[in-house]
């Protein structure tokens, strides 16, 4: 395979101003993957301060409900509540060692954002989030959350100014600074290296979920499962069981309110090849190429391209990919939080959707499954109040 390619998916399709920043960060990413000291500090921020290992629950009411073995890999224990921060310890401990001085990073609803601020404040560098206008009128507590933990926060795109706006802004800072600047990429998108750094500072999730299910079932699960928005928390589980032919993988894409253009983010199911910041994979777009605009109930999926090993996975049927609705999200999320005491992030919501439609129909008897579940729901009750108030009048 050429360098930085899934299969026919990923490359480097950016401006010549890019290239420079990008060639710095693949060999120091080479470098400091063999590194032990670099190994041995981001594990041990993953421990100490991230709270890693996650826990991996035997959910046994929805086990009795669904008749499987349900378990739960519970990124939603983390520091911030999120996987997040699992990527976000990593590249900022990395542009620490490359000596940079400052941290940039995309924020679409917030949380993205709001776990680099962290990592950027622990690890003392100035940090700057760019975030479209409208994002920021709507998630006005991130903005201010991220500006709690130092980082300055700037609004981008005008009124209506939303994540696009504010990756091509962070772009043209990138291409500005790139000599003492660090762009932090928040899932495993954009050009390479990002999806392989990414997937790099995730793989720890299916790492300690293998060891984990082997302790406590002695076999490997029959399916995992994970949402997919740029889909660093589903390569992250997934990357340890590549191999286990017999591990079914599967993905849950935003299915929306219908597979209509612009009422979802399902780019594996509804989309087609093209290029998207910097990389080849799936995306939602037109017949001129044009990008549609999307939507989905968790804030987190809402993004109309996917990881390029995504978009290898797909046509290599290796994972598979369901579009889950808002409603069968939002009916996860009540059944989760009801069943188990968990209130699981509408992210994450999708996956635990998958499983239940996938348990319907096999066949076979006490199935083992893996939910990753990438998030809490804490931030998304009100938005779930509102919705559900809505479907009541
Ligand atoms: C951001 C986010 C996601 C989507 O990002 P991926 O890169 O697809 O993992 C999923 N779940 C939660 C809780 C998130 O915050």
């Amino acid at each position: 395979m050429p360098k930085g390619y899934f299969g026919n998916f990923g490359g480097q399709f950016v401006s010549e101003l890019l290239m420079p920043a990008l060639e710095e960060l693949e060999k120091a990413f080479a470098h400091f993957r063999r590194d032990l000291n670099f190994q041995r500090e981001f594990r041990y921020l993953l421990k100490t301060y991230a709270g890693r290992p996650s826990l991996l629950y035997k959910a046994e009411n929805l086990s009795k409900l669904w008749q499987a073995r349900v378990y739960l890999k519970r990124e939603d224990l983390l520091h911030t509540g999120s996987h997040k921060i699992n990527n976000c310890l990593g590249q900022v401990l990395l542009a620490k060692k490359m000596s940079k001085k400052r941290i940039i990073a995309e924020t679409g609803a917030g949380q993205h954002g709001v776990a680099t601020a962290t990592a950027a404040a622990l690890m003392k560098i100035p940090c700057k989030i760019y975030m479209g206008e409208e994002d920021l009128r709507r998630q006005a507590l991130n903005g201010f959350r991220m500006r709690l933990l130092g980082a300055e926060v700037e609004g981008v795109g005008g009124e209506k100014g939303t994540l696009r706006d504010a990756v091509n802004e962070a772009l043209r800072d990138w291409s500005r600074t790139v000599g003492e600047t660090h762009y932090v990429i928040g899932s495993v998108i954009g050009p390479h290296p990002f999806p392989s750094l990414v997937r790099y500072f995730q793989s720890v999730i299916g790492r300690e979920a293998r060891v984990q299910i082997l302790r406590a079932e002695r076999s490997l699960p029959d399916a995992i499962f994970a949402c997919v928005g740029g889909g660093s928390n589903a390569i992250g589980i997934f990357s340890a069981f590549l191999k286990d032919k017999q591990v079914e993988l599967i993905g849950a894409e935003a299915g929306g309110l219908s597979p209509r253009p612009g009422e979802n983010a399902a780019s594996l199911t509804l989309g087609r090849p093209g290029i998207l910041q910097g990389s080849l994979t799936y995306l939602l777009q037109d017949e001129e190429g044009i990008v549609h605009e999307v939507h989905s109930v968790s804030a987190g999926l809402d993004y109309p391209g996917v990881g390029p090993e995504h978009a290898y996975l797909y046509e290599k049927k290796r994972a598979r990919y369901v579009a889950i609705s808002d409603q069968e999200a939002l009916s996860a999320f009540a059944l989760l939080s009801r069943e188990e005491g968990i209130l699981p992030a509408l992210e994450s919501s999708h996956a635990v959707a998958a499983a239940q439609k996938w348990r319907e129909k096999c066949k076979k008897k006490n199935p083992l499954m893996i939910i990753n579940l990438s998030g809490r729901g804490d931030k998304d009750v009100a938005e779930v109040q509102r919705l559900l108030e809505e479907k009541q009048k």
